[in-house]
């Protein structure tokens, strides 16, 4: 591991300072589980010359209800939204995807904003020491295009620069299909907007910028929610696809819906086709395969990931089955 320095913030907006500081140079650390691995493997041509701190700002780990909304600082734990009564209660999609995230060392330190804000798992680009200097790194090509692409994506590549990874993360697509918001040091921002596809971005966030609370409205009326996981292992492995559905439902009909799969493309893949296919029908086998099979109906599987495409279709029609 390269000399860094290790700056304690006590307030936000001195995090913000020693951000602004440092001006690209530097990285917020929360859980460590994710940017500590990086720095140590040496995966990253730019190596941050400070970490800050933001565990030692006070009140930003908490879950409460207020205001008719669950709100969830940032620095709370996954392990504590995973055993959250209320959390489980209301909002099961999430708590599902928290008590399925990793295993629970990592889930007692990593946090909900570290998260939603970790890179990407391509093996070439998490090769330590920059072995594979791939697109993502500003080298010229993709390792996975001709390479073991059997964990990238299935809908292509991103726009700007072809990358093909995939988004890792199990809460993101639970937050988008439950329409949460992302409060940050400067704005409040959607979920679904906050991923970004680029070539070394992940999400909106400028460079000063930190993750404070992530807010969900009160669930309304005849809605539930739930999340699947297909993992290659049952404890400690990454998503190969998951699936997150809440379903607003009347009298036996779906008044509205929202699917958001993850770990099939660069962000958190919202599939609004599949919505529709379900939107004003009962919950049924035969809607429920329509649901699956728009979901996938613009997949370009790679040469080695074809398989995915078929899980994906069936965990659309599994988080929907669930919240029938
Ligand atoms: C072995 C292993 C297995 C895993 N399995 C899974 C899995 O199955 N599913 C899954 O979803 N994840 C999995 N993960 C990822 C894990 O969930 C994340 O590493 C963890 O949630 C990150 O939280 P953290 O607080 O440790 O983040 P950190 O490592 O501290 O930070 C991660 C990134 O987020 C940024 N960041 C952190 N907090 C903020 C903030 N408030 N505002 C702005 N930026 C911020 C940091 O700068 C850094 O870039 C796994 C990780 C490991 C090591
Ligand atoms: S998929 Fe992305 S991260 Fe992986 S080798 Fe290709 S450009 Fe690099």
């Amino acid at each position: 591991m390269k000399r860094f320095a290790h700056l304690n913030a006590r307030t936000l907006d001195e995090a913000v300072l020693y951000l602004r500081r440092y001006g690209g140079r530097a990285k917020i650390i929360a859980g460590g589980t994710d940017v500590l691995g990086r720095m140590k493997d040496e995966i990253v041509p730019t190596y941050p010359e400070a970490l800050i701190n933001i565990k030692t700002i006070p009140g930003l780990d908490f879950i409460e209800e207020r205001e008719g909304s669950l709100k969830i600082g940032a620095l709370t734990k996954l392990e504590d939204i995973a055993r959250h009564p209320v959390i489980k209660a209301k909002f099961s999609a999430l708590a599902e995807a928290a008590r399925r995230t990793a295993s629970p060392h990592i889930r007692e330190m990593g946090t909900i904003a570290g998260n939603i804000c970790q890179d990407i798992r391509c093996w070439y680009y998490r090769a330590p020491n920059n072995r594979f200097p791939c697109l993502r790194k500003g080298g010229g090509r993709c390792y996975a295009i001709e390479g073991d692409n059997r964990y990238h994506s299935i809908f292509g590549a991103s726009v700007d620069g072809g990358c093909l990874a995939v988004h890792p993360s199990d809460i993101a697509p639970a937050l988008i299909a439950l329409d949460a918001k992302i409060r940050t040091s400067e704005r409040k921002i959607k979920a679904e907007h906050f991923f970004e596809v680029g070539v070394c971005k992940t999400n909106v966030l400028e460079e000063d910028e930190i993750v404070t609370e992530i807010e969900i409205s009160q669930p309304p009326v005849g809605s539930k929610s739930a999340f699947i996981k297909f993992a290659a292992r049952e404890t400690i492995d990454f998503p190969v696809v998951n699936c997150a559905a809440t379903i607003v439902g009347s009298e036996g009909t779906v008044q509205a819906a929202r699917i958001c799969l993850n770990a099939v493309y660069l962000k958190p893949y919202r599939v609004t086709s599949a919505e529709q296919a379900i939107i004003g029908k009962t919950i049924s086998d035969n809607s429920v395969e329509d649901a699956g099979i728009e979901a996938v109906r613009q997949a370009k599987p790679l040469a080695r990931n074809t398989y995915m495409v078929q899980i994906a279709r069936t965990l659309v029609k599994r988080a929907v089955l669930a919240c029938g």
